[in-house]
């Protein structure tokens, strides 16, 4: 079920409360000589350096922006596939048994939510889903991307459901797309994090070793865990803190003065 204001990732990381440790704060005063023989920074995007994603809430009505792109489904319908796709997809985000094997939302839409479908309301559809999935980029936080790319060699590695287009048409009009030398996007191949395979594909990209390499994430099991079954070292940003992560810090921002 899906719980209005509550992040999609909050919720797969929940469990994962109990294991917060504060006291490891305390090695981000040390944050220069730790960062010190990394070259370059693999960053997660939602709760990282975007905000604001995930809107699938139970006030959410999906078909005012599915309309405007032309979708001819009534209101209810439109609304309706949107909703069964995204508890579909939200019920095996968490598990095991898909994390190499996401499903994609078109495939969810014409498999899984309504086989009578329209073909060209799906692509309708998909775009409104990720018109709902994509999130904002704020002004500080392009700064911040810019400044750290002058010193490392930056990537991305996103966990989204739906298509990049979106995220990369964002990413072009924030003046950040040239700032990423590798990426990995799980629509893209269908391997979510913790799957150790989406780092290790954006290392082979920069063709790095993971001694070079940090992760910076706001979620204990997904970067960090993702993070640790690769090998590489993981800064945690955000509300979340471990003993496993070389530091932690409130946001991108503060962690940036450290990596400087
Ligand atoms: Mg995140």
């Amino acid at each position: 079920m899906t719980v209005p204001g509550v992040h999609k990732r909050m919720l797969s990381d929940c469990f994962s409360a109990a294991l917060h440790f504060p006291a490891v704060r305390a090695l981000a005063v040390k944050g220069n000589l730790v960062y010190s023989n990394k070259s370059a920074l693999l960053l997660d995007m939602n709760g990282t350096f975007m905000f604001g994603e995930d809107n699938f809430g139970i006030y959410e009505d999906f078909s005012k922006y599915y309309h405007k792109i032309g979708g001819r489904l009534s209101k209810e319908d439109a609304n309706s596939v949107i909703r069964s796709a995204y508890s579909y997809l939200d019920k095996r985000y968490p598990d095991e048994k898909y994390r190499h094997s996401f499903p994609t939302v078109e495939d969810t839409i014409r498999n899984a939510v309504d086989k009578s479908l329209p073909e060209e309301e799906i692509s309708k559809l998909v775009d409104t889903f990720a018109q709902h999935e994509i999130g904002n980029i704020p002004s500080e936080y392009i700064d911040v991307l810019h400044r750290l790319s002058k010193k490392y060699q930056l990537a991305v590695v996103i966990d989204i459901w739906a298509p990049k287009e979106q995220w990369l048409n964002l990413f072009e009009e924030s003046d950040i797309n040239k700032l990423f030398s590798a990426s990995s996007f799980s629509s893209d191949h269908g391997m979510v994090k913790p799957s150790p395979k989406p780092f290790e594909l954006v290392m082979k990209q920069l063709n790095i070793s993971r001694e070079r390499c940090l992760v910076i994430g706001d979620s204990i099991r997904r970067d960090l865990g993702g993070a640790s079954a690769a090998g590489i070292d993981c800064i945690l940003v955000g509300n979340a803190t471990h003993i496993n992560a070389l530091g932690c810090y409130k946001n991108l921002l503060e962690l940036s003065n450290d990596l400087y």
